[in-house]
């Protein structure tokens, strides 16, 4: 029989890889909690109107992107593509909104039925954060230095560049995206299918094509900028100047406009040059409208979302995770001989107990000498502790060897008492 594959563009994510990813949300985990932000979490699961209603009907990701379905009840729902929308609907839902000031965070799996390549699949995961309740600049500036801040603990800044812009309100927007139809359509000819399609439904998004020939089209086009409301334009400044006195530098693109259409005022990239065509990481904005549109009451709302497989790609590529973090077990206890079954795991709930921290294996299934040493060197364990009968004697051992399963290959024999004790010097020295 043929074997079952996994879901084209959705990987499994194996235990090797999976040390990258725990060192990743914990440090995440660190920045936010230190931020004040707590966790939010809700369904992957919503009605396709909740996506329709956010994400706006003539995106990409409505458009083409989404796993929907009709279920047994006939409702369509849809696997969500992104977590703003989900994280609106369950705060409103639950009375978090009105009249307070949220500072929340996500993490999960994200839907998107795309072409998959490197750093582009159909399921990936976000961290996202959102904050409610504040009408900013100054929430802006935090969403920024707080995703400034995880690049930092990381060790990735100097990776990044960081892309800002200011979109100005939706009306705004309207007045500019009929502009700027009225401009392309005098170029038609010059534009692909995809621009062409998008002329008339949402021009803007003509703006961050991919097309050389259509960014040549858009040659003294006009500029959003000059569409952008006054209190937008002063509200964007601020951003700048307390970015600026921040100390966190950007560059302001003026093209920079975002798949999703809840976003106003200030919007921003994180994007690298490390990852080939997918440089980015992370993206957010304002996005005062949304809670609104989704029938809530009106309230100011900022935030961003982080890929974690691309950021995943640069840890491993750029070999930024701590060695201590990737190795699954620190201690592997052998067991030769008959009947030591409940000494050994003794011996590893001891060195458990007074090692928080420590990874302790205790090895199962009997077999020679041999055939365990090597499962503790498969296993990444920086020391073996061999329990041994001496030939032909049914008593348990009193003593056992410390062995270091590195070059020095260092051993120590200690009574088994003794061992939780002094299994932390030796660890620390192999100079023994
Ligand atoms: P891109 O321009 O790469 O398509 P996007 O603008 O669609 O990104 P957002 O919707 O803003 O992305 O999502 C935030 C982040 O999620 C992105 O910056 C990226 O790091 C990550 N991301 C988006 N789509 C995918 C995907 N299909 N696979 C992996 N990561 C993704
Ligand atoms: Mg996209």
């Amino acid at each position: 029989m043929s074997k079952i594959q996994a879901i084209r563009g959705m990987n499994d994510i194996l235990p090797e890889q999976s040390l990258t990813w725990h060192y990743l949300e914990r440090i995440f985990q660190q920045v936010v909690k230190k931020f004040g932000y707590q966790e939010i979490r809700f369904p992957v699961l919503e009605q396709t109107q909740l996506f329709k209603r956010s994400i706006g009907e003539v995106t990409d990701i409505v458009e083409k992107e989404m796993y929907s379905f009709d279920d047994r009840n006939g409702d369509n729902l849809s696997l969500r593509p992104e977590g703003t929308a989900g994280c609106v609907r369950a705060a409103d839902q639950h009375g978090l909104l009105y009249n307070q000031q949220q500072r929340l965070w996500y993490q999960g799996p994200m839907f998107r039925h795309e072409r998959p390549q490197k750093g582009r699949y159909r399921q990936f995961h976000q961290f996202g954060i959102e904050a409610f309740g504040m009408v900013g600049p100054d929430i802006d500036a935090e969403v920024i230095q707080l995703s400034a801040e995880l690049w930092r603990e990381l060790d990735l800044l100097k990776y990044l560049n960081l892309e800002i812009n200011n979109i100005g309100s939706a009306s705004d927007r309207k007045a500019y995206g009929a502009a700027l139809t009225a401009f392309l359509s005098a170029r038609t000819e010059q534009l692909d299918d995809d621009a062409r399609r998008r002329l008339h439904t949402n021009p803007m998004r003509v703006l961050d094509s991919k097309n050389p020939q259509v960014q040549e089209a858009l040659t003294g086009a006009p500029v959003l900028q000059d569409y952008v409301n006054e209190d937008s334009k002063s509200h964007y400044q601020a951003l700048c100047s307390i970015l600026d006195a921040l100390g966190i530098s950007y560059s302001e693109n003026s093209r920079l406009v975002r798949g999703l259409d809840y976003y106003n005022n200030c919007v921003f990239e994180w994007t690298t040059d490390q990852l080939g065509a997918q440089g980015a990481v992370c993206g957010g904005g304002r996005y005062d409208g949304l809670v609104k549109q989704l029938g809530g009451r009106e309230t100011p709302a900022a935030g961003f979302a982080i890929g974690i497989e691309r950021i995943v790609l640069m840890l491993d590529s750029l070999e930024k995770v701590p060695a201590e973090e990737l190795r699954p077990i620190d201690v592997y206890i052998l067991a030769v001989g008959e009947g030591l079954s409940a000494q050994t795991l003794q011996l590893a709930a001891d060195l458990r107990a007074r090692y928080p921290g420590l990874g302790v294996i205790s090895h199962c299934g009997g077999g020679k000498y041999n055939s365990q040493i090597k499962r503790a060197f498969a296993c990444g364990a920086r020391v073996a502790v061999i329990l041994e009968q001496e030939d032909g004697s049914a008593a348990p051992p009193q003593n056992a060897r410390l062995r270091r399963l590195d070059d020095s290959g260092a051993v120590l024999t200690l009574e088994i008492a003794q061992i939780p004790e002094q299994m932390g010097d030796f660890l620390e020295n192999s100079g023994i």
